[in-house]
């Protein structure tokens, strides 16, 4: 992989294992507010599971403190000199680390994804208010079709295992609702099951244009 920046600011993780061809830019859960909340308060969600929280306190601590960093510079919009271009991997992958902080940290992520068009860029998310937020802020500062396209693959994470999002929760800006469950018997028959090689797949990667696809996958604890 390699990273050209005018001026680096930002870490750039290169992926392994199944995800070898992968890029990840991403905050750390150690560092962000809403993690850190949901940690303490929602036992009952995919939180308490977090693959990246055990991963940041254990096997990958030398990331928690350069990604702690991405936390830090994602809250406010990336100058433009800041933004990093990504070469020799085939996708991006935003916040595999961390869950979305903020409008402008969105609002980054695009600008990247839109300065390394040559990617695949996929975002997961549990938080569509923020992402909605944007839409509306781009709405109004009156930028046309193009602009407004966030330019990547947009998965909505549902909160809750085994209870996907359905119906009028899922924003129509949504190309797939991401659910994991306990046990591959629980996998809805109309949901496509993720296996976890996102380079065979990259179906996230994929914008799906008319309903979102349902995706099912196994939680790992
Ligand atoms: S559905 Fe495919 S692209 Fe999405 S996470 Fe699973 S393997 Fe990766």
């Amino acid at each position: 992989m390699k990273v050209t920046y005018r001026r680096p600011q930002l870490h750039v993780t290169e992926l392994g294992g199944k995800l070898s061809g992968f890029a990840s830019i991403s905050t750390s859960a150690l560092a962000n507010s809403y993690c850190l909340d949901r940690t303490r308060w929602a036992r009952d969600t995919i939180c308490a599971a977090c693959y990246a929280r055990a991963a940041l306190s254990g096997f990958r601590a030398c990331m928690a403190e350069p990604l702690a960093g991405n936390t830090a510079r994602l809250k406010v919009p990336l100058d433009q000199l800041d933004l990093p271009r990504v070469d020799g991997v085939v996708a991006l992958r935003f916040n595999s680390h961390g869950e979305l902080g903020s409008m402008w940290e969105f609002d980054n992520y695009v600008r990247i994804a839109a300065h390394n068009r040559h990617l695949h860029s996929a975002l997961w998310t549990k938080r569509p208010e923020i992402v909605n937020e944007w839409m509306r802020w781009v709405r109004e500062q009156g930028l046309d079709e193009e602009d407004r396209d966030p330019g990547m693959g947009l998965i909505l994470s549902s909160p809750r295992v085994g209870e996907r999002v359905e119906g009028d929760a899922v924003p129509v800006w949504a190309d797939h609702v991401y659910t994991v469950y306990e046990r591959e018997e629980d996998f809805p028959k109309d949901a496509f099951p993720c296996h976890g090689r996102c380079r065979e797949c990259m179906i996230c990667y994929d914008r799906h244009m008319d309903a979102p696809m349902h995706i099912a996958a196994l939680l790992h604890r």
